[in-house]
């Protein structure tokens, strides 16, 4: 890092510290040329994708916005709320994991709709006919005859 007092290409750490409840690192560096000494923070940057929607707008990735979809599909049902947490972790984890700068909203749509058949199958259903918002009535009949399947070849396998 460059001396903000000389512009000296070379600077030494001469402390380290965590600060911040151990959120940031903070150090003390002084400039071999001049000898000013200043500080430095350090933190993680987690950088999600942005969103794609269908009619080409990119937005921020809202977690809030997630996390109320799963309320609501998982409303009445019997998931514990813990499971709301892993599933907002597990789509975040897939988010990253991806590396894209960008990630359509049907790609997050398809992780929501896989982490819910795994953990509830009629929030699976509710979610997915919102978000499909099925054309008619064979649309959604597919779905349900798809999840039925599914189903039985699981159970099949024992
Ligand atoms: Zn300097």
């Amino acid at each position: 890092m460059f001396c903000p007092f000389c512009n000296a290409p070379d600077t030494k750490v001469i402390d380290s510290r965590l600060a911040t409840d151990g959120a940031q690192v903070r150090r003390r560096r002084e400039c071999l040329e001049c000898g000013e000494r200043f500080t430095t923070y350090e933190s993680v940057e987690l950088s999600l994708p942005r969103v794609v929607k269908s009619d080409g707008n990119r937005e921020k990735f809202d977690e809030q916005k997630l996390r109320r979809g799963l309320v609501k599909a998982l409303e009445k049902r019997p998931v514990a709320s813990e499971r709301i947490d892993t599933i907002v972790n597990q789509i975040l984890k897939s988010m990253m994991a991806d590396g894209s700068r960008e990630v359509p909203s049907s790609q997050l749509g398809e992780w929501i709709m896989q982490a819910l058949r795994e953990v509830d199958q009629v929030a699976y259903v509710r979610f997915a006919s919102v978000y499909r918002s099925f054309q008619d009535v064979n649309a959604f009949r597919e779905e349900i005859e798809k999840l039925v399947q599914a189903t039985a070849a699981k159970t099949d396998r024992g």
